[in-house]
C-alpha cells in the first residue's frame, strides 16, 4: 500500500539513486527549426521564408553614421536588451499563394559567402514550407542588392526557380547591372559584380516594375525609393486585409524605428531613404497597417505605433491558424 510515509520513502531512495553511476549526457544537439511561417490574408496563403541571418558589425557607424555617436547607438541596443557588439540581421522572404499564382517577395542572398555561414537557407526553408522552386510564378524584388536578389541562382548559377518571371524597378535593373558601375568603390564594386553575374544571364525574363506598378492582382509596388533609387514596397491586400512588405525601408527594428533619421550604411541617398522611412512608418502606424520587416525578429510581422521622437515595432503573435 502506498502512503505518504512509503512515498516519501521511495523518493528519497531515489535521490540516494543519484549517487549510483549517471547515465550518458545527451549530446548537444546543434540546429533549429525549418525557417517557415504561414498565416492567411483574407484569400491569400502567404508563407515567411527564413533565409537565415546576417551579423552586420559594428552597429555604429553602420547605424547612426556622424548623425549619431557609438554612445548613443549602444545605449539603444542595451536598452533593447541585444548584442552591442553586432546586428543580427533576419533575412525573411515572403510566398504568397494568390490561388491563381505563387509568388516570391524578395529571394534572399543565395549560396555565396559573403554574408557569412547563416544565410543561404531560402531552397531548405521553402522544401521544409511543402514549396517547390519550380512552382513559383513570379518573383518581384524590392531591390537588387545581394540579400534580396542573389538567391535566384544556385551555387553553380543555375536556376532555382526555372519556371519563374522576374519583376524589378528599372531604376535598380541599370544601376545594379551597369558595366560602368564595375569601377564604383568596395563594397558597391562587389555587389554590382555579383547582381550582373545572377540577373544578366537571364536578362530577358526581367520585366521592367513601375515604382507604383502591380504585381499581380492583389500586390502593387509602393515607392519607397532611398535604399536605392528604384527601391520598393509591396503592398498586398486580398478580402480587406492588408499587408505592407517593406523591404529594407527600415533595416533594424529597433534602431531604425527609434532612430528613422539616424543614417543607415547601405542606403544609397540617406537623406531620401530617412524621408522614406519616417513617412512609411508615419502611414503603418496611422492606418494601423500590418507590416512585414524583411530584416526584423523573425519572421518580421508586426506594427509600428508612434513613440517619442520615433516609432516602435509591436510583433504580431504566433497565429497557429
Ligand atoms: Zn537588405
Amino acid at each position: 500500500m502506498l502512503t505518504r510515509r512509503s512515498a516519501l520513502g521511495a523518493g528519497l531512495a531515489l535521490l540516494g539513486a543519484s549517487a549510483m553511476p549517471a547515465h550518458a549526457a545527451a549530446p548537444m544537439r546543434g540546429g533549429q527549426v525549418a525557417g517557415w511561417y504561414r498565416f492567411k490574408l483574407g484569400a491569400f496563403e502567404c508563407t515567411v521564408i527564413s533565409d537565415g541571418a546576417i551579423n552586420l558589425a559594428p552597429p555604429h557607424p553602420t547605424f547612426g553614421g556622424n548623425v549619431a555617436t557609438e554612445a548613443e547607438v549602444t545605449a539603444a541596443l542595451r536598452a533593447a536588451f541585444l548584442p552591442t557588439d553586432r546586428l543580427p540581421t533576419f533575412v525573411n522572404c515572403l510566398v504568397v499563394n494568390t490561388g491563381r499564382e505563387l509568388v516570391l517577395l524578395d529571394a534572399g542572398v543565395g549560396p555565396k559567402p559573403a554574408f557569412g555561414p547563416g544565410t543561404g537557407r531560402l531552397p531548405q526553408s521553402l522544401a521544409a514550407a511543402g514549396i517547390g522552386p519550380a512552382e513559383v510564378d513570379v518573383v518581384a524584388f524590392t531591390h537588387a542588392h545581394a540579400d534580396h536578389s542573389w538567391g535566384i541562382a544556385d551555387a553553380s548559377g543555375a536556376d532555382v526557380f526555372p519556371n519563374a518571371r522576374f519583376l524589378m524597378t528599372g531604376a535598380d535593373i541599370e544601376f545594379w547591372t551597369a558595366e560602368s558601375n564595375l569601377s564604383l568603390p568596395e563594397p558597391l564594386r562587389t555587389l554590382v559584380a555579383g547582381t550582373r553575374e545572377v540577373v544578366l544571364p537571364r536578362r530577358a525574363r526581367f520585366a521592367t516594375l513601375a515604382p507604383a506598378g502591380e504585381v499581380v492582382p492583389g500586390i502593387r509596388a509602393v515607392p519607397t525609393h532611398g535604399h536605392t533609387l528604384g527601391h520598393v514596397s509591396f503592398h498586398i491586400e486580398s478580402e480587406g486585409q492588408r499587408l505592407l512588405v517593406m523591404g529594407d525601408v527600415a533595416n533594424h527594428s529597433v534602431l531604425a524605428l527609434q532612430r528613422p533619421d539616424w543614417p543607415f550604411g547601405f542606403d544609397a541617398d540617406p537623406a531620401m531613404a530617412a524621408a522614406t522611412r519616417r513617412r512609411v512608418l508615419d502611414m503603418a502606424a496611422t492606418e494601423r497597417l500590418q507590416v512585414l520587416g524583411y530584416h526584423f525578429p523573425w519572421p518580421g510581422l508586426g506594427h509600428v505605433e508612434s513613440r517619442g521622437q520615433g516609432f516602435s515595432f509591436v510583433p504580431s503573435p504566433w497565429n497557429w491558424g
